[in-house]
């Protein structure tokens, strides 16, 4: 780990899944990866749809799917997630690792009241939970304690979610991951959401927030990641990486934004099967020459990849 204040550090880290039903053929969401998450503050990850940013919660989980390769680290609680046995992995997910996943109802056992499920699933972690503590998380997520004794059938999408969100805080992880944690939901849930998130932020978790959904990065991150096809193009403090960017990827991003005239990134996304490994994705995408340079510093903090050229 490179400093004490590190919640999370991806080193070097490079994963490839089998393309299904290809013999030979490999799906690249993460290449070369380096990037710390502080504890003590949120990380937001942005990109497209399709750029690999949710493998990579995946990953810190411990979950990625068979057959999977990997190469590189990723540091959490002390240990390599990557290498780590299974016994080790059951030890941080939970209060280690939390998740917070994009649709929570999937999460939630059908035939059990959320009451049960919730209790179930202190208890596994250690924290023995009475029906007034259940009662009491619920609050925490403006949840009354009635939903206790419901079934997952009977609440909305939103309610799932705060259930979902209220169970991974409980637990107070050292690493808080929360894969579009507000895509979908009404304006107050997404607020409660964002509002949970800096708590846990606050009690000295590191937070990564995984988000196509810039505004929502804006307004929730202290520290940005843009990725692209895999690579992590700029990343920096959210002040300045959202609002004064250097690298032309995440120009795009902000112009397609409602305020900016809803202007599309140009061409098409690029696919992550077996991409070259010395061709910048993001450069061939739009037509534009670039070496794939690595990140290098542009400011205090703030890192980019690409020819300086290319990204004008
Ligand atoms: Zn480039």
């Amino acid at each position: 780990m490179s400093s004490a204040a590190t919640g999370m550090e991806l080193v070097d880290l490079s994963i490839r899944i089998p393309l299904p039903g290809t013999p030979r053929r490999w799906v690249y969401p993460a290449r070369d990866i380096s990037l710390p998450f502080h504890a003590g503050s949120i990380t937001a990850i942005v990109g497209e749809s399709g750029c690999g940013k949710s493998v990579l919660a995946l990953a810190a989980m411990g979950l990625l799917p068979a057959g999977t390769q990997t190469s590189g680290s990723i540091f959490a609680r002390d240990i390599d997630v990557l290498a780590a046995t299974e016994s080790e992995l059951r030890n941080v997910r939970g209060r280690g690792v939390g998740l917070i996943p994009q649709s929570a109802a999937t999460h939630l056992t059908p035939v059990r009241t959320i009451g049960s499920t919730m209790a179930e699933s202190l208890a596994i972690h250690g924290f023995p939970a009475r029906p007034i503590d259940i009662a009491h998380l619920l609050r925490t997520v403006e949840l009354d304690a009635e939903t206790a004794r419901r079934y997952p059938h009977e609440v909305s999408g939103g309610m799932a979610q705060r259930v979902l969100i209220a169970l991974t805080c409980a637990l107070e992880p050292t690493i808080l991951v929360a894969d579009e944690p507000t895509s979908a939901l009404d304006a107050d849930t997404a607020a409660l959401v964002r509002r949970q998130l800096r708590d846990q932020a606050n009690r000295g978790a590191a937070v990564v927030l995984i988000t196509h959904d810039l505004v929502a990065a804006r307004a929730a991150a202290d520290h940005v990641a843009v990725m692209y096809a895999g690579q992590i193009l700029e990343t920096g403090p959210a002040r300045v990486a959202l609002r004064a960017p250097a690298h032309d990827y995440t120009r795009a991003l902000l112009a397609a934004l409602p305020e900016n005239g809803l202007i599309p990134p140009p061409g098409t996304p690029s696919s992550l099967v077996d991409p070259h490994p010395a061709v910048c994705p993001w450069h061939q995408r739009v037509g534009v020459s670039c070496s794939a340079a690595s990140l290098s510093a542009v400011g205090a903090d703030h890192l980019v990849a690409c020819d300086s050229a290319a990204r004008c």
